[in-house]
């Protein structure tokens, strides 16, 4: 994954094309860990997980153990949205502009 630096915070950052053939900006770090559709009981911490895919596809779901019934291994890519110190230049308003 070529990266440059993200014009906000200056960390590098990959970019992934969408199905919809958009470029969204990722860290560039592949992240693997094992997500389930359902949420976890009652009483367990819940961690929400959303990945991009290597194919641009938006994965949501939830923290699994390891090899948990039903979860399964996932790799894909953290949205630089979500980590970006300056997100907020990425959501300015365009109403009224
Ligand atoms: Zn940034």
């Amino acid at each position: 994954m070529t990266t440059r630096p993200c014009s906000a915070c200056l960390q590098a950052i990959g970019f992934v094309r969408t199905p919809a053939g958009r470029a969204t900006p990722v860290n560039p770090e592949l992240v693997r860990c094992w997500v389930t559709d359902e949420l976890p009981a009652l009483g367990q911490e819940v961690f929400r997980v959303t990945l991009v895919l290597t194919d641009g596809r938006i994965l949501r779901g939830y923290r699994a153990l390891d090899g948990a019934p039903g979860a399964r291994q996932v790799a894909g890519y953290v949205s630089h949205f979500a980590t970006c110190t300056d997100a907020a230049q990425f959501r300015r308003p365009t109403v009224g502009v």
